[in-house]
């Protein structure tokens, strides 16, 4: 999979991708990253990337010419898939990270300031993912969030690809409880079931811990659970 990331600010990209779980997948050839730097494209000697909205207000635009130009700069197929990040796109969910996982490669467009120019989505037709109601000040860090939950849909990216089958969302509720040793701290005890390596209880334990999880912190999933069920 390889991700194309067009940002004003590559380093941002380049700084998470160089650590941990991200770092592996690069160096084991699961992922690939690139960063496209609009302002590479700019006309003008002062490499303007940005200007005043047309009928007033607070806030720079970026500009259609870099970005456009950036964007066609790109090597694309059939199996490319082009998203804007925006708050004004659909909410990121993990069935989204399943779909998105199926490419060969994503573009992710990273907006700044006020956002922008609309001749840009006009032009170029992305699909537009938000990741959640509230505004960032870029869309550097959402990218990152695409890019980290789409990887772990890969084989090769975490060392056992069942983690992230059994991760919350992945069967439409939240995960049960992990422990770990000591087996008491502060006089919480691991669960009894959790020791005794009856693997059919232990399933059947976590599994209605799941569903007991899901109704107190998560209602909304466990309804649309409860009614798939049925
Ligand atoms: N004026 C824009 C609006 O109200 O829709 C917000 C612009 S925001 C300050 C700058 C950039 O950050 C956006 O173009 C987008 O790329 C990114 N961004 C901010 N919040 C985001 C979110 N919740 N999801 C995805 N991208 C976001």
């Amino acid at each position: 999979m390889k991700f194309s990331i067009m940002t004003l600010f590559p380093e941002m990209i380049e700084s998470y991708c160089s650590l941990s779980i991200m770092k592996r997948a690069i160096e084991n050839s699961t992922i690939k990253i690139e960063t496209i730097n609009p302002r590479d494209f700019t006309l003008d000697k002062h490499k303007k990337v940005d200007d005043t909205p047309y009928g007033g207000g607070a806030g720079m635009v970026l500009m259609a010419q870099p970005f456009v130009d950036a964007y066609e700069s790109i090597k694309k197929d059939e199996n490319t898939l082009t998203i804007m990040l925006t708050p004004q796109g659909k909410t990121f969910k993990d069935e989204h990270s399943n779909s998105f996982a199926k490419y060969n490669h994503i573009i992710l467009i990273c907006g700044h300031y006020e956002g922008f120019d609309e001749r840009i989505r006009e032009i170029i037709k992305p699909v537009e993912i938000s990741i959640g109601d509230f505004v960032l000040t870029g869309g550097e860090l959402p990218a990152l969030c695409l890019i980290d939950s789409i990887s772990r849909k890969l084989e090769g990216t975490l060392g056992h690809i069942e983690s992230a089958e059994e991760d919350s969302f992945s069967n439409g509720l939240i995960e049960y409880p992990h422990y770990t040793k000591p087996r008491e701290y502060r006089g919480l005890k691991v669960p009894e079931v959790l020791l005794n390596g009856n693997h059919k209880e232990i399933s059947k334990f976590r599994l209605e811990e799941s569903l007991k999880r899901t109704k107190e912190k998560r209602p909304d999933l466990f309804e649309k659970y409860n009614s798939t069920k049925e």
